[in-house]
């Protein structure tokens, strides 16, 4: 894994070296890290990509975004809901559906979806079967 920053080699680690202050962090997977730029993910699949703080944040935004459209109660399995989702989005966001992975988005993917969040809500909305 190759930091996006500075292209140097990230280091694989566990969650605890940068989440000390949060004590399950020693059961979670371990990460790739680039010291020099605090850029870092997960390995829990799918892998994304390293993403310093502000990266990370508006990740993090992104899924404010999207995850409640599927994970709130409603018609059909989790997973189903989740795909119907994550198809909706890769059309509203002109993205390959293989694409369409926040955790690889890079700042102007993530800024592009924050900016237009409410009509993304209001966009899958017009999908819901109604009762
Ligand atoms: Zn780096």
């Amino acid at each position: 894994m190759i930091c996006p920053y500075c292209a140097a080699p990230a280091e694989l680690a566990g969650a605890a070296a940068v989440y000390p202050y949060i004590p399950e962090a020693n059961t979670w997977p371990p990460r790739f890290i680039c010291w020099p730029c605090d850029a870092h993910v997960g390995t829990h699949r799918p892998l994304g990509t390293l993403a310093n703080a502000r990266l990370r944040s508006l990740r993090k935004q992104c899924h404010a975004i999207v995850d409640p459209l599927w994970k709130e109660k409603g018609p059909g399995r989790r997973n189903e809901r989740r795909n119907a989702v994550y198809s909706i989005l890769s059309e509203f966001m002109a993205l390959e559906r293989d694409d369409t992975h926040i955790g690889e988005w890079r700042e102007m993917t993530c800024q592009d979806l924050i900016d237009r969040g409410e009509e993304f809500r209001n966009h899958v909305a017009k999908f819901r079967p109604r009762r």
